[in-house]
């Protein structure tokens, strides 16, 4: 009753992210390139092999730079809605799946469901993966937090969660006003203060792990994310996916999360 997650890298230079369960999985983005998406499974001791299919978020470079590729040497299915595709994302043609927000595609046993967001793209999906009873979120680039995403958020055992920001490093720092009014616009991206409100007002009680995705180099401080969030984390592990390296694989045990929990309430009833 596990899930296997990690990121390989999140940020603005290029995101993707790993979904399997010991046997297949799926990637969400492919915005490193092929052979650095080579490199870091091997680091992580994961294999290309087990890749079903990856479903892509939206056009921008920092998640389909791999794309190509990617899809091309390993013949993987792309999922990617026909808006998204038009915006010149380059796929060969008989590896294109369209989907559609709201679809649920069963990839091998990994149901992910396709959700949209409030960024500035054609027609950007957030997904969410179920598999053996256990549900991980993927929500980066994300302007606001819409209904839609706090209803998945509230259901993940685990999730990556952006927090792009920092409000007053976004405010104080080098970017023109135009970039700082786009990225806290409502269909930029989520801020440290906005990804912690979605936290504290959805986190479900059996959560255990939330990575904090997609930091800004220039707006962001991932000492300072992790600082605002420990005073509200409880035994939830929070923690960084980083924009210079990959994640650990960390290993997403719904059983064992509820069991905790359970013990926990009755120890304090108890206790
Ligand atoms: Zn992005
Ligand atoms: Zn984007």
């Amino acid at each position: 009753m596990s899930l296997f997650i990690a990121s390989l890298n999140s940020g603005s230079n290029g995101n993707c992210y790993y979904v399997g369960n010991g046997k297949d999985a799926v990637l969400i983005d492919a915005g490193i390139s092929c052979r650095e998406v080579e490199r870091r499974m091997r680091l992580l001791d994961l294999s290309m092999r087990t890749v079903r299919a990856v479903f892509i978020s939206h056009e921008h470079t920092d998640h389909i730079r791999g794309i190509t590729a990617l899809s091309r040497r390993y013949q993987l299915p792309v999922y990617i809605t026909a808006a998204t595709h038009d915006n010149r994302v380059l796929i060969d043609k008989h590896l294109i799946v369209n989907f559609n927000s709201g679809d649920k595609i069963d990839v091998e046993g990994l149901q992910v469901t396709a959700f949209a967001k409030h960024h500035d793209a054609n027609d950007p999906q957030s997904f969410v993966v179920e598999g053996n009873g256990t549900t991980i979120g993927v929500f980066t680039d994300i302007g606001i937090a819409c209904d839609q995403l706090t209803y998945h958020f509230s259901k993940c055992h685990a999730a990556f969660l952006e927090a792009n920001y920092d409000i007053e490093m976004l405010e104080n720092g080098p970017y023109p006003i135009y970039l700082k009014n786009r990225i806290r616009g409502g269909k930029g991206h989520l801020s440290n203060c906005q990804a912690l409100e979605v936290f504290c007002s959805h986190r479900p009680a059996h959560m255990t792990h939330l990575l904090l995705a997609h930091l800004s180099k220039d707006n962001n401080d991932p000492g300072k994310a992790l600082e605002l969030f420990a005073p509200y984390r409880n035994d939830v592990n929070v923690s960084i996916a980083s924009r210079y390296e990959p994640s650990q694989v960390y290993h997403i045990n719904a059983d064992s999360s509820h069991t905790s929990r359970v013990k926990t309430v009755q120890a304090s009833l108890f206790g």
